[in-house]
């Protein structure tokens, strides 16, 4: 999916990062042996889970998960369970019906003055709750074409003034080819805006690389990275590093956590989680309630134990230190905010 650029940009090879993500764990059983958790135990069910979503798990985050326990919050995001297995019937493939805002393959316009646009499939690690795991990538990832047809969609919608590179993960494309696309979009001229969604700064902190953030400082948009971290023990030093980098480049770093029972749902981790963050250059953005989509239904919680957690976090921590609490209605053009009095 990576090697749709041809010709007109040099080819970058062999980096780092690029080497991270082709040996990442992508088998349950070399996971489990890895972290030393007990094969009879945990395999037949990681197989079962990793059939309906594959394991991608990197070793620089897998370094971060203590060995043999079962129960560490950075292995229940990524470890493939038997549960993912369970049918629920309000937990549904598509939960957000985002089919319906797809005006042209890889683009979501949902939102009045901005839209998502599919960058790619793939990401630096397979989130086992995450809300596009059902999502037909293969359908949404129509390459340089499609990109240029995207393109055109938004040139004309003049009330598009945000383009937000999504996916899958949109890092998990080369430098050139982002520096490709940013200047096709920066053809646009009512666009002013570039947002990054990426989970790939604190999966594979060697993402970020001098030359990406080459690209982002000489494109004329303003742009924001936004990642996404639920736990402080996520944000290892180079990790910090790495996210201290961008920030000092000029970039503005937010984060998007999301709410998931036994990961980070107690006010002491998401308070720990800002400070962390705030160290490192992060305010945090959202802390998203969990989207119901089938195959997680036991990451979730309830939005009383979610407000909850809100009202202890703006007692102890300063306003800018406490993420907006949200959720996605479909059909709704915003997203839909909570706090302990609503
Ligand atoms: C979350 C989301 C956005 C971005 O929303 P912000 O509130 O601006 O962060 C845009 N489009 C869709 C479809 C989304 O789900
Ligand atoms: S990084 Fe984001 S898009 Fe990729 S699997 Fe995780 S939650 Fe899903």
């Amino acid at each position: 999916m990576v090697s749709i650029i041809h010709g007109s940009v040099p080819k970058v090879q062999g980096q780092a990062w690029q080497s991270e993500l082709k040996s990442a764990f992508r088998c349950p059983k070399k996971l489990l042996s890895y972290l030393e958790l007990d094969p009879e135990r945990y395999l037949a069910g990681a197989k079962r889970g990793h059939q309906l979503f594959q394991t991608v798990v990197p070793l620089s985050f897998a370094k971060r998960i203590e060995k043999s326990n079962p129960h560490d919050p950075l292995l229940l995001q990524v470890l493939p369970t038997e549960q993912e297995t369970a049918l629920i019937p309000s937990y549904s493939p598509d939960p957000l019906q985002e089919n319906n805002y797809s005006p042209v393959k890889g683009l979501l316009h949902k939102y009045h003055n901005r839209v998502l646009f599919i960058t790619s499939g793939n990401c630096a690690v397979n989130c086992r709750y995450c809300f596009r795991r059902h999502f037909p990538y293969d359908e949404n990832n129509p390459g340089k074409t499609g990109w240029l047809k995207a393109i055109d969609y938004i040139k004309n919608h003049s009330e598009i003034d945000e383009v937000i590179l999504s996916g899958g993960d949109p890092l998990s494309l080369k430098d050139s080819a982002l520096d490709w696309l940013i200047q096709r979009l920066e053809t646009v001229a009512h666009l002013k805006y570039l947002r990054i969604h990426s989970r790939f700064p604190v999966m594979i902190p060697s993402r970020i690389t001098d030359g990406l953030i080459d690209v982002l400082r000489k494109t004329r948009f303003i742009s924001t990275l936004v990642i996404h971290s639920n736990h402080p023990h996520e944000i290892s030093d180079s990790v910090s590093t790495a996210l201290l980098k961008l920030r000092d480049s000029g970039i503005t770093v937010l984060n998007q956590g999301l709410l998931l029972k036994n990961i980070n749902d107690s006010s002491e981790i998401l308070i720990d989680l800002s400070h962390r963050l705030y160290q490192s250059g992060v305010l945090p953005y959202y802390l998203h309630l969990f989207d119901p989509v089938q195959g997680a239904a036991h990451f979730d919680t309830t939005k009383e134990k979610a407000k909850t957690l809100i009202e202890e976090m703006m007692r102890k921590l300063p306003g800018y230190l406490v993420p907006k609490l949200a959720y996605e209605e479909p059909g709704r053009a915003y997203k839909v905010t909570l706090t302990p009095f609503n």
